[in-house]
């Protein structure tokens, strides 16, 4: 396979761990490059394991939102879903996971296709009760349920397939040679407008709303030439069911812009080659806000907890 290249790009997370602490930043994004491959130099392989470990509760909305996916795809290919069947496909796929990172596989296979998640408890020894893990295991079924009984499945289904749009895993638009990363977990085209769907499994972040509306923004109109008045973005919490609506402006995206150039050039500076996109570890200083820390992919290696 050709080696491909460590590019530049920017996206609504990479901006939330950068002004969460610029070393785990680096971890994240330069750190555990290359660490996929066999021959990685070993502390560039930790530093990848690590980064790809979730906490319990980003596996219960990754969970949901693979399953989210799987209702709407057997929708999409005209096939009828029921729900007893897929709740039992997803609690065996959920203690799958939980036996596969209990025993360590993701130390050897961190990133694998298939059910190969690394849990954050398991690899710092953290304590969870029997009742807690239960408790994930539960809302994933709940928020699954809930979607599938809700009123916003029966407005997607009296939508004609034929108007769903296609969503890539990946999607990405260019901001002044930049590539943004977003993730529009479902859209469709209702009449004059697109509609947006974002699935939620935690907590509404309201500060980084603008931000990732303006992305959305940004993307539709890159993408499929939409103007932000024609762009709905419906937000629903699959843990109670309730459905958010949010429409995209022009002085919002626009302060937005401000932002991401600023965010960007911040980002760009603490490289040693710009062009190259090189990083050096020590040019990137660990946070002094120790909560941060508590729930880090990283602490194991971090000279701050030497
Ligand atoms: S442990 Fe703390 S200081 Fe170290 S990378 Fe993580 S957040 Fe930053």
């Amino acid at each position: 396979m050709a080696d491909f290249k460590n590019k530049f790009s920017w996206s609504k997370s990479r901006d939330g761990i950068f002004n969460e602490c610029e070393r785990k930043y680096f971890y994240n994004y330069y750190g555990s490059w290359g660490g996929w491959k066999d021959d990685a130099d070993r502390r560039v392989r930790q530093i990848y394991v690590l980064k790809n470990l979730s906490s319990r509760h980003m596996w219960l909305g990754s969970i949901v939102h693979e399953y989210v996916g799987f209702l709407l795809g057997r929708l999409r290919h005209g096939h009828e879903a029921d729900l007893y069947t897929l709740l039992g496909n997803l609690r065996r796929a959920m203690k799958q996971d939980f036996e596969n990172s209990e025993k360590g596989l993701y130390t050897k296979y961190p990133k694998l296709s298939g059910r190969q998640y690394g849990l954050f408890e398991h690899e710092y020894n953290i304590f969870v009760s029997n009742d807690e893990w239960k408790e994930i295991f539960d809302r994933a079924e709940n928020c699954v349920t809930n979607l599938f009984n809700s009123d916003l499945l029966q407005y997607i289904k009296s939508i004609n397939v034929a108007d769903w749009m296609p969503i890539e895993s990946l999607q990405n638009f260019d901001f002044e040679g930049t590539p943004v990363w977003v993730q529009i977990d479902f859209a469709l085209k209702d009449r004059d407008k697109i509609v947006l769907f974002d699935w939620k499994t935690g907590k509404v972040r309201y500060d980084e709303m603008d931000v990732q509306l303006s992305c959305y923004g940004l993307y539709s109109h890159q993408k499929w030439d939409v103007a932000p008045e024609n762009i709905v973005c419906k937000k629903y919490n699959l843990r109670i069911d309730k459905v958010d609506d949010y429409e995209i402006n022009d002085e919002v995206v626009e302060k937005v812009k401000v932002h991401m150039r600023d965010s960007i050039a911040s980002m760009k500076k603490l490289l040693t080659d710009e062009e190259n996109n090189i990083a050096k570890e020590e040019d990137f200083k660990v946070t002094e806000d120790d909560k941060i820390c508590r729930s880090c992919n990283f602490k194991k290696i971090c000279p701050k907890w030497d």
